[in-house]
């Protein structure tokens, strides 16, 4: 009888992989940072053999730490950094050039040209507000860009993908070239709708289809591991873009389940079942992980600071000894006293969408201490957050019940009180935080028999602690329309 399954958790800075027994519980795991080049101003790079090689040796790790071999793993399941673009050439096995990160601003420029009829174009196709975030721009500057690409390219050599078919195609030695309809749906070159890549946007970047995987949904058995990996062969049965494992790792299975990952910046992401609602908050449209073709849609919001602004008033402000120290501090009073800080450092995400808006502390009296302003850092992550929720009820026209969340500053129980206070709603968090392993895994197991569906995943799911609303509404209401005013006055600032 099969024991694991077999977690790869992709990140931007970090390879991980996480041994999950049949209780989801974590059996072993091992972890491995790579190196981040940053050739230009606004330019990120990885090397992506070198999150290959993280990746096999963290996995061999772990399963090694649980005196485990090939036999007694079910499957493997891939969760990855999304929207990273890798180029290889299919002959040699090499990339043919650094893969680029999705935090590249290297091709703006690109986006900007484009025009408003294709602009629109691209928004209703992909579901994505353009920009140079995702793949789609990043593959056509490595055509363009790359010496020999664009012949090699053209004689059908060239393999383009995303960090989890880069991998699929790496751990099967090259037999298997997938990709899973999540991440697919973030490389501004696939159709939401249909499920195929767009030809129209292909040719309008001049990308040949011959380079695109195949996709799939995210919980299929794409294929198997080479025999000489791992000593067996392993079926591959799950992959997922980062956050939308992390969703499914939350069981948000159902249309309004609504997950919040708080870390340096927060990712909210609500399930809307079959139905793509396009925002009119500035929010984008994406694909759910699930296994048929009769996929689940997401709407999905970023707030750019989040945690960061802690590590801030840590590192800079020197206000705090550690992250988690927070909590205490602002614990020890009752209200920031009236202090709000905005923390645009760079710019608005959703809903406000302004890149040149810049921070802003306010409401300081002589009386202000390093804990009101502490407090008010950690309250803007929950006013960021009901923002960005508010923008999702009102494009879903329907209101919230329960929030579930991740990531590092969930930890931070003052946070997650106050957050549940200001929306009025119960904040949901898990015992196992490290969701998006946790989701991968769970595709995988569904798929590779190793779990029996969806019920069984939510009667293993345990959750640790539930937030429920204790402000008075009128109070916490005051307290929002405080912080509107305040950003309204760092969107007046915006460009000084
Ligand atoms: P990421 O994956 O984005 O690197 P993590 O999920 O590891 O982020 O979370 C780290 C972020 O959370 C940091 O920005 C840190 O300042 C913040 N953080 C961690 N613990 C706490 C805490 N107890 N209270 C507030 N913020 C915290």
């Amino acid at each position: 009888m099969k024991k694991y399954i077999l977690a790869i958790d992709q990140g931007t800075t970090s390879s991980r992989a996480i041994l999950f027994d049949r209780e989801a519980n974590i059996a072993s795991s091992a972890q491995q940072e790579f190196t981040q080049y940053f050739p230009n101003p606004g330019w990120v790079e990885h090397n992506a053999l070198e999150i290959w090689e993280s990746v096999l040796a963290v996995a061999k790790e772990a399963i090694e730490r649980a005196g485990a071999s090939a036999e007694d793993i079910a499957g493997i399941g891939i969760t990855n950094q999304r929207e990273t673009t890798v180029v290889w050439d299919k002959q040699t096995g090499a990339p043919i050039c650094p893969a680029i990160v999705w935090q590249c601003r290297r091709t703006a420029g690109m986006i900007d040209s484009l025009s408003t009829e294709f602009r629109e174009y691209l928004r209703g196709a992909t579901g994505l507000v353009p920009d140079a975030y995702f793949s789609a721009t990043k593959l056509k500057w490595i055509l363009d860009e790359v010496e020999g690409a664009r012949e090699l390219a053209d004689s059908g050599r060239l393999l383009f993908g995303t960090v989890d078919t880069w991998l699929i195609w790496k751990l099967s030695a090259g037999e298997t070239f997938v990709t899973d309809y999540s991440n697919a749906s973030r490389t501004m070159m696939f159709n939401i709708h249909n499920l195929c890549w767009d030809r129209k946007i292909l040719k309008a970047f001049n990308i040949p289809e011959s380079m695109l995987a195949e996709p799939r949904p995210s919980g299929s058995v794409y294929g198997y591991t080479d025999e000489n990996l791992f000593g067996g062969r392993i079926p591959i049965a799950g992959a997922a873009g980062d956050q939308q494992a992390a969703l499914f790792g939350q069981c948000c299975f159902e249309s309004g389940d609504v997950k919040n990952t708080y870390g340096t910046g927060c990712f909210l992401l609500m399930n809307t079942g079959k139905e793509a609602i396009e925002s009119s908050h500035g929010l984008v449209t994406t694909i759910g992980a699930g296994f048929s073709e009769n996929v689940d849609y997401v709407l999905e919001g970023s707030v750019f600071c989040a945690g960061s602004c802690v590590q801030w008033l840590r590192d800079e402000m020197e206000m705090l000894d550690s992250a988690a120290q927070s909590e205490e501090i602002a614990k020890s009073v009752p209200d920031t006293n009236g202090v709000y800080i905005v923390p645009a450092f760079t710019g608005f995400g959703a809903p406000y969408w302004d890149q040149h808006a810049r921070g802003m502390v306010c409401g300081m009296t002589r009386g202000t201490k390093k804990a009101h302003f502490v407090r008010a850092a950690l309250e803007a992550i929950a006013y960021q957050t009901a923002d960005v929720l508010k923008a999702m009820e009102k494009d879903v026209g329907k209101s919230l019940r329960e929030m579930k969340v991740d990531g590092g500053a969930a930890s931070n129980s003052f946070l997650m009180q106050f957050q549940a206070d200001i929306l009025g709603c119960s904040i949901v968090k898990p015992e196992c935080l490290e969701t998006t392993a946790l989701g991968a895994a769970y595709l995988a197991g569904i798929t590779a028999g190793f779990w029996n569906d969806i019920e069984e995943i939510r009667r293993i799911r345990r959750n640790e602690q539930i937030f429920t609303p204790a402000m008075d509404r009128q109070k916490a209401q005051k307290k929002l329309s405080g912080w509107h005013r305040a950003v309204e006055g760092a969107l007046a600032m915006s460009g000084n």
